[in-house]
């Protein structure tokens, strides 16, 4: 581990983004799943691709469905040189919008071609379906030019016959995966608090206006305004200020619920951090609580919050309310 220079870490979120889909996008996902678009005719007789599921001029679902080519003209395009993972393509494309033979707004997808300059407005273009459709948009993998006479069997892939009961194959949801993947640069202050917890110390700073302690520290006090410099170390230990408990399963969750969060004042702070409380049922945690840190074994320390597991009850009277009602 450095001791020159801030931290930094990478930092993942992501979860699954579930859409029921209603009557008017369910028929549009399914209709992709056997290889076919559908547009929706609205009041003034245009047709959009995808429909929508409500007309803008009346407000009225959008019931009337049409099918449309799946080859089209190019309206616009922006070129797409380094794509991140999770784009249609894993090499530079096009995303363009895309006027497709019997609707009357453009489309949003992408077009595979070997370079830029052989992208213009009114190039025309097919779907390359994908090889299995599932009922999303990306049952077309992408739209490629129309003059390349690749004899692939994909992109004449024919309309898939529709078996049994069409309700037994309607697509009524869709997950769309949403990520953020990102390196988290620590200030310096935040990478001295990061370095101490390697060390089994909880630093915090002091503001020499206020006197308040901020752990972990900020580098500057929010009410006055100047920077803090003058480090404090703090105990392990400290009160429950407030807490929730956790009845909700959700994805990643490394604990089984109910279990309790809490912010815990540590003596001597001004702020309280939010932990985990175990070690009690969580029917019985309370404000003003005595908790103290559970660190994990120090040859597990690292440059984290995580070196403490949780909280865990002290066998000391409850604080009085007087004492923390400031740090609620
Ligand atoms: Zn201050």
């Amino acid at each position: 581990m450095s001791e020159v220079g801030t931290l930094h870490a990478p930092l993942k979120v992501e979860f699954d983004y579930t859409r029921s889909l209603g009557p008017t996008l369910s028929a549009f996902m399914s209709a992709l799943r056997r290889r076919q678009v559908l547009g929706g005719r609205l009041s003034d007789g245009t047709v959009v691709v995808p429909p929508p599921e409500y007309d803008p001029h009346t407000l009225d679902p959008v019931d009337d469905l049409v099918s449309v080519a799946d080859e089209g003209v190019v309206h616009s395009w922006s070129w797409v040189p380094e794509p991140v993972a999770g784009q249609p393509l894993d090499r530079p494309f096009a995303f363009a919008l895309i006027l497709l033979e019997g609707a009357d707004r453009p489309v949003l997808h992408a077009v595979a071609v070997e370079s830029a300059d052989q992208m213009e407005t009114g190039l025309r273009v097919r779907a390359r379906w994908a090889q299995e459709t599932v009922g999303a948009m990306t049952d077309i993998s992408w739209f490629e030019p129309l003059e390349d006479d690749s004899t692939d069997d994909l992109a004449e892939a024919p309309v898939r016959e529709q078996e049994g009961d069409p309700a037994d194959l309607a697509v009524t949801g869709i997950v769309t995966p949403v990520g953020l993947d990102y390196d988290y640069a620590a200030s310096p202050e935040e990478s001295s608090f990061f370095r101490g917890l390697a060390d089994g110390r909880i630093l915090g700073q002091r503001c020499p206006v206020c006197q308040k302690v901020y752990v972990p520290p900020r580098g500057a006090c929010p009410v006055d305004g100047v920077p803090t410099s003058e480090e404090v170390e703090l105990p392990d230990h400290g009160t429950v200020t407030t807490f929730c408990i956790v009845n909700v399963p959700f994805l990643g969750q490394k604990i089984e619920p109910p279990y309790v969060s809490a912010y815990v004042l540590l003596d001597g702070a001004d702020i309280a951090f939010l932990h985990l409380i175990l070690g009690i049922d969580a029917a019985d945690v309370r404000m003003g609580m005595r908790v103290r840190a559970v660190w994990k074994p120090p040859e597990e320390w690292s440059t984290t919050i995580e070196n403490i597991s949780h909280f865990e009850p002290l066998d000391e009277p409850d604080a009085d309310f007087e004492t923390y009602r400031q740090h609620l």
